[in-house]
């Protein structure tokens, strides 16, 4: 038999019988790696396991724990979902069912508008079992599209996806159901179920089993609220139960640490109805925390020679005309309000204004980096479904900066920047960090191939000064410049997008910003934009569920409750309370009103750092009983001591440890 040559990605080669397939290739690896794999790619496109290798090709095996894998694995078992549903719901459409993070979903219409219920989805997933167990292989087969359009002849959804594709209309969310060409491709098994999919599957249906249905919601076809609204049921799926159980524990987590339950049982603040969608109060107890916050970054930024500015919140087309907005962002802004025979606008971001300010007087390049901080408000319009308590909000606070420096300031601008930040996130308590540069696609991008070269290189080199280990997103930069996203995890493993540091060459020309050099020519300068937190409202709920609502000490919105035993004790507790007020703490006085049991319990629920009970010896001893959270109770605690520690560990807080 006549032998063929691949590629492995290593660049080796591999003999291999003619006609071998993918999993011919596994199999010629490793038993192990056959166990493993679940499709390839072959030249860089993902293909089936049973595929041929063409010689001279490069191939790649796609195991089920990769990135890749599990995507085949969801996408594969979302096929598995729209089988039982057509099997138990005779007469049910299915529409699109992709792989999305940590799962998938299908959607589906009923006959008669009818809904699921939780004891469908029961039903459902052991119909999916069912299948999964019968080993059926997923067959790929190509047809011309009115072939296609014959087989779903009862499949409206089906149908108007194959129409679209055929006239050109397809967008991204169709192609991934058949594929860019104008040969469709389908997926059948032996139930004879068939789907548009572009691929690739797991070969047959035993390969899956690893997954859970989760819940079923509402969602217009194609997000359109003016179309027919489906049903949507998303699941999760993954390579083995260990990964299942380890995510659905992480969901359990996440759920606990929900920031809008949070804020509600700590009475943090509100979404009221009233107020309209997107909107948020803040109580007392949010506010103080808040403060503290908003205090600590103003400090830091003191220290950091950043200079404070002011701006309103609402500014004349004008002005967003000049910087872009309105051409660029008018989906995202408010909808314009007449007066004065102007038309004025909420502002979407802080930019414009800042570079106003840049520009009310002439700049030398003595005054450069110019660093103007701005707690500034903002508003956008996001779409109602997509709102999500203060992680997606449509009136928010900025920690804003605009930096303003010459090209050959960036390097140490942007090294300074990086320490600046990550000292400042470290005192909230995170220290898991994740760098990624954004690099220009010089199909859509504004400025000179000597800037962008010079502002990524500055970029680059910021992040090597550091040690820091980073991706690089290609053609991802906004058109622009080049940015840096600085990424936290959380306490659970989640991660979070807060910081960014942004180039702009884009600004300074639309707002013809200049400064003097010291060859007494004008230059423009570079703007860097830079948001630490993000918005002070998301960075708040990051927080409030990264410590499922136990605030570090120095950020508690009460930091010590002070129980007398009973009535007896409470003029000491008083007494105890105004020290500890003196002393600059935020304490409260739980009075003798309820068991003493009672209100230890509530303390702990409010997660108040500590507790101290005072009773008869405390009295006599000028001492009291701590009772930290999440630790042992000590007795016979002098106040003075107890002052000490406390100050102690605020001041940590406070000053954390430098990087
Ligand atoms: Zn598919
Ligand atoms: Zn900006």
């Amino acid at each position: 038999m006549s032998e063929i040559s691949v590629l492995l990605p290593d660049g080796s080669p591999r003999q291999l019988p003619q006609g071998s397939t993918i999993a011919d290739l596994a199999s010629s690896i490793g038993s192990r790696l056959v166990k493993a794999a679940v499709a390839g790619t072959i030249n860089g496109v993902e293909a089936d396991l049973g595929e041929q290798l063409p010689a001279g090709s490069t191939v790649s095996i796609i195991t089920a724990d990769s990135q890749a894998g599990r995507h085949v694995l969801r996408h594969s078992t979302a096929h598995v979902l729209a089988q039982a549903v057509v099997q138990l719901f005779p007469g049910a459409h299915y529409s699109i069912g992709p792989a999305i993070e940590d799962g998938f979903y299908y959607d589906f219409e009923l006959v008669g508008g009818a809904t699921f219920s939780d004891d469908d989805l029961a039903s459902i997933e052991s119909r999916m079992r069912d299948i999964m167990k019968s080993n059926q292989p997923f067959i790929r087969s190509e047809v011309s599209a009115d072939a296609a359009l014959a087989i779903f002849a009862n499949q409206p959804y089906k149908r108007e996806i194959i129409e679209r594709v055929r006239s050109g209309a397809g967008d991204g969310s169709d192609s991934a159901e058949v594929g860019d060409s104008q040969t469709i491709s389908l997926y059948r098994n032996t139930d004879d179920f068939v789907d548009l999919c572009r691929g690739p599957h797991v070969p047959t249906t035993s390969r899956l089993g690893h997954f859970s249905l989760m819940k079923v919601a509402g969602a217009y076809w194609r997000g359109n609220e003016k179309g027919p609204m489906l049903q949507r049921i998303y699941g999760t799926a993954w390579e083995s139960d260990t990964a299942l159980k380890e995510h659905l524990h992480r969901l359990e987590e996440a759920a606990k640490r929900d920031h809008r339950r949070l804020a509600n049982e700590l009475d943090l603040l509100s979404f009221p109805q009233e107020l309209g969608a997107g909107l948020a109060v803040w109580h007392p107890k949010g506010a103080i925390v808040r403060k503290l916050m908003e205090d600590y970054s103003r400090q830091r930024h003191l220290d950091g020679d950043y200079q404070f500015v002011y701006t309103p919140h609402v500014a004349n087309g004008n002005l967003f005309s000049k910087s872009g907005h309105l051409e660029y962002y008018a989906d995202g802004m408010y909808p314009p309000m007449e007066m004065d025979n102007g038309t004025y606008y909420m502002k979407p971001m802080n930019c414009p204004m800042h570079s106003l300010i840049y520009n009310a007087r002439q700049r030398s390049y003595r005054e450069l980096p110019l660093r103007l901080f701005e707690l500034g408000n903002v508003y956008r319009y996001e779409r109602a479904g997509t709102l999500h308590g203060l992680m997606r909000i449509r009136g928010f606070t900025q920690d804003d900066s605009h930096i303003y420096c010459t090209p050959d300031q960036l390097v140490d601008e942007i090294t300074s920047l990086l320490d600046f930040i990550l000292s400042v996130l470290r005192r909230f308590g995170f220290t898991d960090f994740e760098f990624n540069l954004s690099t220009r696609d010089p199909e859509k991008s504004v400025g000179t191939d000597e800037i962008w070269e010079k502002a990524t290189a500055a970029l680059r080199e910021a992040l090597d000064r550091h040690g820091l280990q980073y991706g690089v997103k290609e053609k991802d930069a906004a058109f622009y410049g080049p940015k840096i996203d600085i990424d936290i995890r959380d306490a659970i493993g989640r991660k979070w997008q807060l910081s960014t540091i942004q180039a702009d060459f884009n600004n300074p020309e639309r707002f013809e910003l200049e400064y003097v050099g010291p060859d007494g020519a004008r230059h423009r300068p570079i703007m860097l934009h830079r948001a630490l937190f993000g918005s002070i409202e998301r960075f708040f709920g990051v927080l409030l569920e990264h410590y499922a609502g136990a605030f570090p000490t120095w950020l508690a919105p009460v930091q010590v409750s002070v129980l007398p035993v009973a009535a007896a004790h409470e003029q000491y507790a008083v007494n105890v309370v105004k020290q500890l007020k003196a002393a600059g703490f935020r304490v409260e006085l739980s009075a003798a009103d309820d068991q003493l049991g009672k209100r230890i319990r509530n303390a702990k629920i409010q997660k108040i750092p500590y507790v101290l009970v005072v009773g008869d010896t405390d009295v006599e001893n000028a001492t009291v009983g701590v009772n930290p959270r999440g630790g042992d109770v000590e007795r016979d605690v002098a106040v003075s001591e107890f002052i000490a520690r406390l100050r102690g560990e605020v001041a940590e807080g406070e000053l954390g440890d430098n990087p």
